[in-house]
């Protein structure tokens, strides 16, 4: 028996890019656990990548969509809802981007515009991802969300700028959601990932340094596993977190606690 069952549920998971994405490390463990996967990810470029990844997990739906774009969030969820009789259990929100001359530089000298895109994207897209699910997590009796955040949303990371912004809206979006959507019994948590070398932390100046400082520092002296993290959101879609929710769940080896 597995430690967690979630057959008959169906998980939408958003922002795989390839394989190291955090997301597809995640599809992989709901689907272990026996959820259905739905997968998102944005344009034709990244299209063959994700259709392949799908093709290993059988059943696997893929849909293209750009959270820039009200008219693709609304398409998904048409196309999700009828594909699944109008009903969705999880929802994984792992999509974030920022211009490369944001992420390094002078914090201050952040454009308006590279301000808005980032927030845009990084943020306010877990608002209207969630709007589009709500009323099928609620039709299923209830469900979940995660999104993915970065301690950067607290303290100051040298060169994560914007994304810090970014994050900490993402961070309060979750709480605002998670009251909106318990009565519902939709719960809304995020996880707090230490370093992790996809494909977007590469963009990030230092990005080596960083996680080079989490391993020597972190309490457990080494560096997260993208299984680790995936393990920590399939534990917050599972009933074993049915009282939890609002809340953003460190799985960082243990950084955040430290004072250097
Ligand atoms: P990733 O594989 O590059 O995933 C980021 C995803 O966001 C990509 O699929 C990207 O697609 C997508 N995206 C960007 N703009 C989009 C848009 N307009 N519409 C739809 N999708 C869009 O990198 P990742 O590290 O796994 O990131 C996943 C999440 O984890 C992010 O929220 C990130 O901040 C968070 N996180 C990462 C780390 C880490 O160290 N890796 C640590 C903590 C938290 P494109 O490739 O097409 O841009």
């Amino acid at each position: 028996m597995r430690p967690i069952d979630l057959s008959g549920k169906t998980a939408l998971v958003t922002g795989v890019a390839n394989q190291r994405s955090l997301s597809w490390a995640i599809a992989e463990a709901l689907s272990d656990a026996g959820a259905r996967l739905i997968l998102t990810y944005q344009g034709d470029r990244l299209e063959k990548n994700v259709v392949d990844l799908a093709a290993s997990r059988p059943g696997t739906l893929t849909y293209s969509c750009d959270v820039t774009k009200d008219v693709e969030i609304y398409a998904l969820f048409q196309r999700l809802g009828a594909a699944t009789g109008g009903t969705l259990d999880v929802m994984i929100h792992s999509i974030a981007f920022a211009r490369r001359e944001d992420l390094g530089g002078d914090f201050r000298k952040t454009s308006r515009e590279g301000w808005h895109l980032a927030l845009d994207i990084s943020a306010f897209s877990l608002v209207a991802l969630t709007n589009g699910a709500a009323p099928l997590l609620s039709a299923a009796g209830g469900g979940s969300i995660v999104s993915l955040t970065f301690q950067a949303s607290q303290r100051v990371f040298p060169n994560y700028n914007v994304m810090g912004s970014a994050k900490a809206a993402l961070e309060n979006a979750t709480r605002q959601l998670a009251y909106e959507l318990g009565p519902m019994n939709v719960r809304v948590n995020a996880v707090s990932a230490g370093p992790v070398p996809t494909l977007s932390a590469r963009g990030i100046h230092g990005f080596t340094h960083m996680t080079k400082h989490h391993e020597k520092m972190s309490p457990l002296r080494r560096n997260v596993e993208p299984r680790e993290v995936a393990d920590a959101a399939l534990f917050l879609c599972s009933p074993l977190a049915s009282g939890i929710t609002g809340t953003t769940l460190y799985v960082d080896t243990g950084y955040h606690i430290m004072g250097v």
